[in-house]
């Protein structure tokens, strides 16, 4: 594993990260965290691009889990219609959540990848469990300023990743 906070590929949105390219990188599991990494925090439930995403997904057998530090009532409605392993409270960076999904989804260190916005819990979380993660930018970014301090302290991260990944 490389760089604690450096994630190993990094996308605009989550449905970038397309089944192909899931397959491509031998992923068999994804560990989602879902507040500005699949919605907003204002939207209840995943809209459509979301479950094609996740059905194109699980239609070449990858499989997918929800591990979120947000609290039961947001996460279990949102996951209603979807139906997937599911650990709220998650306490990430720490991995012990990241594990259950893991053994859950039956998948490995080598073949499952974490998906997260935020480079201090879900990169962290990723690369503390030695797995590798995807980062995408928040989809609704918070002004405070404890918000902008942590994007701050992200852009030498990103600097590193496009460093080491010249042709992505
Ligand atoms: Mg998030």
């Amino acid at each position: 594993m490389g760089f604690t906070f450096v994630p190993e590929y990094y996308f605009r949105t989550f449905n970038e990260a397309s089944a192909d390219f899931l397959c491509k990188i031998g992923v068999k599991g994804i560990v989602l965290d879902v507040d500005n990494t699949l919605e907003p925090y204002e939207n209840p439930l995943p809209g459509e691009h979301v479950k094609t995403w996740l059905s194109e997904l699980k239609e070449r057998g990858i499989s997918a889990a929800i591990v979120s530090n947000n609290g039961g009532e947001r996460i279990n409605l949102f996951n209603s219609e979807l139906g997937l392993p599911v650990y709220y409270k998650a306490k990430k960076p720490f991995k012990k959540n990241v594990l259950n999904a893991m053994r859950e989804m039956g998948t490995d260190k080598s073949n499952t990848v974490l998906m997260g916005d935020q480079v201090f819990t879900d990169v962290w979380a990723a690369h503390n469990t030695g797995i590798r993660a995807i980062l995408v930018p928040p989809i609704k970014d918070k002004t405070d300023v404890f918000t902008r301090f942590k994007r701050l302290l992200e852009k030498p991260i990103l600097k590193k990743y496009k460093k080491l990944n010249p042709l992505k």
